[in-house]
């Protein structure tokens, strides 16, 4: 039953073996006040934007109150940090319940809302520049068409937290199509016992890949669909320039999505080596290691998934490997796939992956910004765009162009598949601190708000928008950092 909010839960997660999660009661805020509002998402959620953001219902987003119909829980996990495994489980975050409507269901989750059984040493909180941060990256990915959870609000507790020195606490109303981990799995596999791992797959196939119910091996195809998924996800994170930050295996979804956004940033330079995470030192989650990393977690998870997936050991392993195996193809299908869109080719020619990797060794020679590469190509940018000078990019102009003269459609389709997959408008990492310092210092939220109108038409081109938001950072000796 619906409540005056529109909230309409049904908690499926309840249903797995008590193992897999703790239930939660309230952790009461001393002065809830939502700061931003997603009420396109929260349209599409049929709940009731008025009286969640203006009325009582910021309680409700900051965990202070739940609704009656609510059965909040804390997820147990365990997950590879940085190739080493620990018991995670939700430290700092509840699911509120499971939001369901006639097309969907998806969690409801609440970030920084308070200690959990899993807490371990931490106070469960969450500091406001970081969820805002969350939420810009969050709501950018979807509208670059990036399978990803998405935020419905950031929401101010009130209470201020220690952190290196006292920051506003505030909680983001994550929305995800679930909140299942690889971590999750690896959490089953070590603590539970074969009857919950399997529980922990059926439901994971229900909710997810409901069609590898009718294959001979279930479990398996559930293993290689989860692969091709992320196979695609990566693949598209390559594409825009997507640099994650902490993909360790607590931080990958079963589902698919883009999950946890802590230090993530997108590059500007391209250059395969860019990190920005303060705590990746060697450089483990550096843009071009991410699918070698991907493969690195979903071997994780095919391991977690041994048990099941075959009663005779040696042929679960041969199943596992072979399954692992076909990561790297299925990566660099998608992200052919996707590249020659970038660079308006309709079909397929064998040397097309040659042409795209001299591009791209290219631009990390001249330090070009990835997305103002392709804009410059997409748009024939050649007196906006110092590598038009370039002798060796002049070469491969030359040789891209012959490439496009191969194929018999029109410069009008090849402007428009173009359009359709270089973006104008990325959560460049100086716009998104420009925003964040307006919120943090003086409570402005134009700037983001003008920030997630720009980011919300990245494909539209639209010349205004364009300029003011195209420009790539001043040159600095300061590295950008994230945290
Ligand atoms: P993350 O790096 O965000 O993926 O978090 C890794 C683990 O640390 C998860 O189990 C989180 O729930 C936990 N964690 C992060 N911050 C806190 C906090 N302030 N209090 C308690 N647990 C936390
Ligand atoms: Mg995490
Ligand atoms: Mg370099």
């Amino acid at each position: 039953m619906k409540d005056k909010y529109g909230w309409n839960f049904d908690n499926s997660y309840v249903n797995l073996p008590p193992i897999f999660y703790k239930k939660m009661d309230a952790n009461p805020v001393s002065d809830p006040k939502v700061v931003i509002f997603n009420k396109p998402l929260a349209d599409s959620l049929q709940l009731d934007s008025d009286l969640l953001e203006k009325e009582d219902g910021a309680e409700i987003l900051a965990g202070s109150r739940f609704p009656e119909n609510a059965e909040p829980l804390a997820q147990a996990y365990a997950g590879h940090q940085f190739a080493h495994f620990n018991m995670l489980g939700d430290g700092r975050a509840l699911l509120m319940g499971e939001q369901v409507t006639e097309e969907q269901r998806l969690d409801i989750q609440l970030k920084g809302s308070g200690r959990t059984p899993f807490s371990r040493g931490g106070d469960g909180r969450a500091a406001l520049g970081p969820m805002l941060r969350e939420y810009i990256i969050s709501e950018a990915m979807y509208a670059l068409q990036i399978p990803t959870t998405r935020s419905l609000a950031v929401t101010l507790t009130g209470d201020n937290i220690q952190r290196e020195r006292l920051l506003p606490g505030a909680v983001l109303t994550r929305v995800a199509s679930s909140h299942l981990r690889v971590g999750t799995f690896q959490y089953a596999a070590a603590f539970g016992n074969k009857e919950d791992l399997q529980a922990l797959a059926s439901y994971a196939i229900d909710r997810h890949y409901p069609s590898v119910k009718n294959s001979s091996n279930p479990n398996l195809s559930f293993l290689e669909e989860v692969i091709k998924r992320q196979a695609e996800l990566v693949a598209n994170w390559q594409l825009v320039g997507f640099i994650h930050g902490v993909m360790n295996t607590d931080n990958m979804a079963i589902s698919g999505e883009t999950i946890d956004y802590g230090p993530c940033a997108f590059m500007d330079e391209y250059d395969p080596s860019t990190v920005f995470s303060s705590i990746d030192r060697e450089g483990r989650y550096a843009y071009g290691n991410q699918p070698y990393m991907a493969a690195w977690n979903l071997a994780r998870f095919a391991e977690s998934l041994l048990p099941i997936l075959d009663d005779h050991e040696e042929k679960a392993l041969e199943l596992a490997q072979e399954a692992i195996s076909g990561f790297s193809a299925a990566f660099e299908m998608k992200w052919l796939e996707g590249m020659r869109k970038k660079l308006g080719l309709f079909h397929d020619e064998k040397e097309d992956a040659d042409l795209i990797k001299e591009l791209l060794e290219i631009m990390d020679r001249h330090h070009a910004d990835f997305t103002n590469t392709f804009l410059a190509l997409t748009f024939h940018l050649h007196n906006e765009n110092q590598l038009f000078n370039e002798i060796d990019f002049m070469n491969w102009h030359e040789k891209w162009q012959n490439r496009l003269s191969r194929q018999a459609n029109s410069e009008e389709e090849v402007l428009e598949l173009m359009k359709k997959h270089n973006p104008s408008v990325i959560p460049r990492n100086h716009l998104v601190e420009e925003a964040l310092e307006a919120a943090e210092e003086s409570g402005d939220y134009e700037v983001m708000t003008e920030l997630l109108q720009a980011l919300s038409q990245p494909y539209s081109h639209a010349r205004a928008i364009h300029q003011k938001y195209k420009n790539a950072p001043a040159a600095t000796d300061q590295p950008y950092v994230t945290y």
